[in-house]
């Protein structure tokens, strides 16, 4: 869960590192921007600001903005009933970016300081540090997460047919669906 003003802040932030990487945003595409916390309720830690242009049947295409040490979690997107499921390509465009793939850890030290105590989360130990115009297209199927550095990070997803309610977490704690709750009602939960 996330508050009103969280996610208008974050959407503020998100918007101005996607322009800070080149890319406008245009009359009403800032207050579009998805903001999630994969219903983990630490959204700074793990979230994700999304811009989607395009999402049919058939294709997505979106910009990714993560915040100085965001994770997006790991997770893979299945096949649905028939269909293949999603193929991805994710292209690093501005700031640190660190892309989790299956493998052998590239080096002794992780470069990206992803959630304490979440480890068992996070099983995809390569990591790529990407470097603008990087790109990294995940098969059906495999698992892979994202971390931004210092800077916060903005990429380019392309993938085939969008089916995020579908996609596998290796947290199950996430869900998908992000709730936003007003600032005065988080205040009495907390309260209570
Ligand atoms: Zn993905």
């Amino acid at each position: 869960m996330i508050t009103v003003k969280f996610k208008r802040d974050a959407q503020v932030r998100a918007a101005e590192l996607i322009e800070g990487a080149g890319i406008p945003v245009y009359d009403g595409e800032r207050e579009r921007i998805e903001v999630t916390d994969f219903g983990l309720s630490n959204p700074l830690v793990e979230g994700a600001q999304i811009l989607t242009w395009v999402q049919t049947e058939r294709i997505g295409v979106k910009v990714i903005a993560l915040l100085p040490h965001q994770t997006l979690p790991e997770h893979w997107h299945p096949s649905v009933e028939n269909e293949a499921g999603k193929e991805e390509t994710v292209r690093h465009i501005w700031g640190d970016l660190i892309i989790g793939v299956t493998g052998e850890p590239a080096s002794a030290d992780s470069a990206a300081d992803l959630p304490r105590e979440k480890e068992i989360y996070y099983t995809c130990w390569h990591e790529i540090v990407a470097s603008p115009g990087q790109q990294v297209t995940f098969a059906p199927g495999e698992k892979h997460w994202f971390h931004a550095g210092a800077r916060g990070a903005v990429a380019y997803s392309f993938s085939t047919v969008v089916r995020d309610a579908f996609d596998g977490f290796t947290d199950p704690g996430v869900d998908r669906i992000t709730k936003v709750i007003d600032d005065r009602e988080l205040q009495d939960r907390q309260e209570r």
